[in-house]
């Protein structure tokens, strides 16, 4: 093998090595924390802080109704006892029952809507628990998939690497050298030849350095300065 399809071989693998660290710098920043489930966590945590409101909200109603309905049980004991005898006086606690148990049905109600409110509420809880369940599922499916990922892009490169110290031993140091120098210049150094032309820069090559090139020897675009390689 000359030493232009050796420095080709050399750039198809350092373009491979390049594909592939940048293949691992992706999945690695899209490793860790998910902002879809931690933004479902956080309305999962206000769904629940508002259902443990209406449900304090509930027990503090239930309470007042059943301490208004001891009050409206003495209060009809008292009425109905016949141990008073003053009419005025028993009006009086008959207007006290009354009133006391018209507060007893505006609580019924008020505990009655602030029933529907919990029930939904749960339902909501339930519905973005459950959300969140997938959201963390497919989340974990996503990591394990990109850690798999990740240890295939490691393996390729840590052979790719090794084929690229096989390649370099092969060709002397200064054609290894100079590929380096155009890289650093140009991102390519080695251009194919096709149909005549270099596709490094796209110019028709003169017959000249095309059967220069044809030869094996180290020839250079007479445009851009790569190294021409004819397949
Ligand atoms: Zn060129």
């Amino acid at each position: 093998m000359n030493v232009v399809s050796q420095l080709y071989q050399l750039q198809e693998v350092d373009l491979a090595l390049e594909s592939n660290e940048q293949a691992l710098s992706q999945i690695a920043s899209q490793l860790g924390e998910s902002q879809a489930v931690v933004s479902a966590q956080a309305e999962l945590t206000l769904e629940h802080q508002c259902l443990e409101e209406l449900r304090r909200r509930q027990h503090s109603a239930e309470w007042e109704i059943d301490d208004l309905s001891s009050k409206i049980s003495t209060a009809e004991e008292k009425l109905y006892s016949g141990r008073i005898g003053n009419p005025k006086e028993l009006a009086s606690l008959q207007h006290e029952v009354e009133e006391l148990r018209a507060r007893r049905d505006q609580l019924e109600d008020r505990a009655l809507a602030i029933i529907e409110q919990v029930e939904l509420a749960t339902a909501n809880v339930a519905t973005k628990s459950n959300k969140l369940k997938d959201l963390e599922a497919e989340w974990r499916r996503q990591q394990q998939q990109l850690s798999a990922d990740m240890e295939q892009h490691k393996t390729i490169l840590s052979g790719l690497n090794h084929k690229r110290q096989l390649l370099s031993a092969q060709i002397a140091p200064q054609p290894v050298e100079f590929y380096h120098e155009l890289k650093k210049q140009k991102g390519t150094a080695v251009a194919k030849v096709e149909q005549g032309i270099c596709r490094g820069c796209r110019i028709l090559l003169p017959t000249t350095e095309l059967q220069r090139a044809r030869g094996g020897n180290l020839v250079q675009c007479g445009s851009c300065g790569r190294i021409l390689f004819l397949a």
